[in-house]
């Protein structure tokens, strides 16, 4: 079999989930969409199922999935529905809905449901994605009270620049959603991974953590509340070829690396098709031996090259860690002008392996 693994540290991943409601008492959704960020949706909340208080799918189809593996708890999709005729199956399978558009409300009050449908309204606080505006949300917010399809209401945002702990643009959201909810009195939800983690002000009922459930730090510099972090996935191959060069050998596709002294190049089996970024530069850090290496030539579909010239112990066979415990997603991220949300959602082809 090909030596191309991702290993999923479950253990790591409940963690994360708990440091999450430690920073935020109240109830936590996480995030699990997109396969669980390329995880494995299914394995990841079966893991979380006795901590947490619900989940957090993007459609009908991720929550189904779900639904189908024996989830009981909360599933909320943060897209909603795309037309009425999923309505039903929302019903049916207990879902609980973000609703953005007046279309939504319109379809929610003409569908003939047996049960109604508890809904989240989104409101458009500065993202400008989807959601009510600040005129308009009080208004979307009773009609959709009087439908008597919806059962309970959350009014939630979401911030569009939690990250970066300098800049006011969340607290400015935050005070914007405020003015629209005061007369309210109805739960609310703001918080992504980078709010639960950097803005302890915002206070909320429900926070929505994803990309710090799978150990990515979601802020734009580490802290020490992200050093405490584990990741969960761990990225792992082999060598299973390796090169003496000259000095001037070229490596790879547009021969990108060429060698400065006589080098030793090997090759792991990792690839753009399997999710490895291949837009990562020469350097982009690996673990081969237990010991730091450097991408040296272009990332490949199948394969990629790395520069073992100061590793004479490693050879064919050497494991490769390309991220994981020691070498950190965000690292590579970087170094692939990334993110880790789009390199932990591409994995695939690779073996999935749960601890
Ligand atoms: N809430 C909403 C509405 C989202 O779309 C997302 C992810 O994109 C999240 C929460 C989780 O965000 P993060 O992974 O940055 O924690």
């Amino acid at each position: 079999m090909r030596p191309a693994y991702a290993h999923i540290d479950l253990a790591a991943l409940r963690h994360n989930y708990q440091l999450a409601k430690q920073f935020s008492p109240n109830k936590a959704l996480a995030v699990v969409k997109a396969d669980a960020y390329g995880h494995g949706a299914v394995q990841c909340a079966q893991a979380l199922t006795d901590c947490a208080d619900g989940f957090a799918v993007a459609c009908l189809e991720e929550a189904i999935e779900l639904r189908s593996a024996g989830i009981k708890q909360p599933i909320l999709l943060l897209e909603g529905f795309f037309h009425a005729d999923e309505l039903a199956l929302c019903v049916e399978h207990d879902l609980w809905l973000v609703i953005h558009a007046h279309w939504q409300i319109e379809a929610l009050t003409r569908s003939p449901l047996k049960q109604p449908i508890n809904c989240w309204l989104k409101m458009d606080s500065g993202m400008h994605r989807v959601g009510f505006f600040l005129h308009d949300f009080v208004g979307a917010y009773q009609r959709l009270r009087q439908c008597a399809n919806v059962g309970q209401v959350v009014a939630m945002t979401h911030l569009a620049r939690a990250d970066d702990v300098q800049s006011p643009a969340a607290s400015q959201q935050c005070a914007v959603f405020s003015q629209a909810i005061k007369q309210l009195g109805v739960p609310t939800s703001l918080s992504n991974s980078a709010a639960v983690l950097a803005w302890p002000q915002i206070v909320s009922d429900w926070t929505r953590p994803g990309i710090m459930l799978y150990g990515s730090n979601p802020l734009l510099k580490p802290t020490e509340v992200t050093q405490q972090l584990k990741p969960v996935m761990s990225l792992q191959s082999r060598i299973i070829a390796v090169r003496e060069l000259p000095e001037g050998e070229a490596i790879g596709y547009g021969a990108r690396f060429v060698t400065q002294k006589a080098s030793r190049i090997g090759v792991v089996a990792m690839g753009y098709a399997d999710g490895y970024p291949r837009h990562a530069q020469d350097g982009t850090p690996m673990l081969v031996e237990g010991h730091r290496a450097g991408l040296a030539g272009r990332v490949s579909m199948d394969m990629l090259t790395v520069d073992l010239t100061d590793l004479p112990q490693a050879g064919v066979g050497s494991a490769v860690e390309l991220w994981g415990k020691h070498i950190s997603v965000d690292e590579v991220a970087h170094c692939a002008d990334t993110i880790s949300y789009s390199m932990l959602t591409n994995i695939k082809r690779v073996q999935k392996n749960y601890l």
